[in-house]
């Protein structure tokens, strides 16, 4: 952090910012030049609040050099993280096929539909048991009972289970259910969630990206949960909005070189929510898997036209079987094991 002070300064009243700064525990270097001073500030920065500093009388700005993320940066923790899911790792060379319905219905129906995906290739089952829906009025999900089903498709197929937690009243049941924990867009800054999460989650986070969030408040976001006590983070991108309204979300590709630089968690995709159409997410799923991402989740359904949500977009297991099978040619090519 760079504090440049206002020019005609004097000694005095630098020295009180540099002692305010010190007692925080960092280190201090002054730059005394000709009409301006500065000062770097080197240390934990997150201790201090710049906004505090820069409405002192004397400071002109402060800067920030570096990330305001530790746990999460890639600077501080070089390798790739991989995350152990029941078994199943996510990150490094390893690619994470997560798929499922985008809400529970039925145990016929995920038993059925994790069946299918298991012997595509799927390695983790997904089904929304509490569902963040913009209308009331619309199917809320199947809760406690939706997880039960999901814990007997897990039973009959072997396949871990991810399901999304909407409050923190619910995290010692999932902590005994699921394996994989979402957290969706719509939570992503719901800081007093994250908290808890982090404090209390004893099983992997699966972070998505705000619908209109910039890399560095996702970011924020995994690190407060990694802050609060639970280190196992993965990522998913699954589109942001824009002003293209023909398409559900625009998939940022670009999230996965960028994630990749900034931090050290595994980065997966989910093209389902990004295009909201099902025959967006095959080439979708294929480029992202050329760009390097850790894994893809895909909703998949065995009567899309039935679905209680998000049918549109859709696989069919058929389709679903067809794409892993065309995407495990090209995961050979970036490194990655299927
Ligand atoms: C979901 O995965 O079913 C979901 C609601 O996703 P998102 O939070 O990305 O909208
Ligand atoms: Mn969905």
């Amino acid at each position: 952090m760079i504090i440049v002070f206002k020019p005609k300064v004097n000694e005095e009243e630098v020295k009180k910012v540099v002692e305010q700064v010190e007692t925080k525990g960092l280190t201090t270097h002054l730059v005394v030049g000709e009409g301006v001073t500065i000062c770097g500030v080197i240390g934990d920065t997150t201790k201090v609040d710049p906004k505090q500093i820069e409405v002192l009388p004397v400071v002109e700005k402060v800067m920030h050099v570096g990330e305001p993320y530790k746990l999460a940066n890639r600077a501080f923790h070089p390798d790739d993280s991989i995350i152990d899911v029941s078994g199943v790792k996510v990150g490094g060379d390893h690619l994470a096929l997560i798929a499922g319905p985008c809400s529970v219905e039925s145990k016929e129906q995920v038993i059925e539909i994790a069946k299918a995906a298991k012997a595509a290739g799927a390695n983790l089952l997904r089904g929304g048991a509490f569902k963040p829906r913009t209308s009331p009025y619309a199917f809320q999900g199947m809760g406690s009972e939706g997880l039960d089903i999901l814990v007997a498709a897990k039973e009959a197929t072997g396949l871990p289970i991810v399901s999304e937690l909407m409050s923190a009243e619910y995290i010692e049941e999932f902590n005994e259910k699921v394996d994989l924990v979402q957290i969706g867009a719509r939570n992503m800054q719901n800081f007093d969630l994250l908290k808890e999460v982090g404090k209390r989650c004893t099983k992997p986070i699966l972070l998505k990206r705000g619908l209109s969030s910039t890399y560095e408040e996702w970011i924020m976001s995994a690190e407060y949960i990694m802050a609060s006590g639970n280190p196992n983070v993965i990522l998913c991108e699954r589109g942001v909005r824009t002003f293209e309204t023909y398409t559900r979300n625009t998939l940022d590709l670009q999230a996965i070189p960028v994630i990749k630089r900034l931090t050290h968690l595994p980065i997966i995709i989910d093209p389902s929510h990004a295009g909201g159409k099902w025959w967006l997410v095959e080439p979708m799923a294929k480029a992202s898997v050329a760009a390097g991402c850790d894994g893809l989740m895909i909703e998949v359904h065995n009567n899309p036209e039935c679905a209680l949500c998000d049918g549109p977009q859709s696989l069919k297991p058929k389709k679903y079987t067809e794409l892993i099978e065309e995407i495990k040619d090209i995961a050979k090519i970036v490194g990655k094991e299927v």
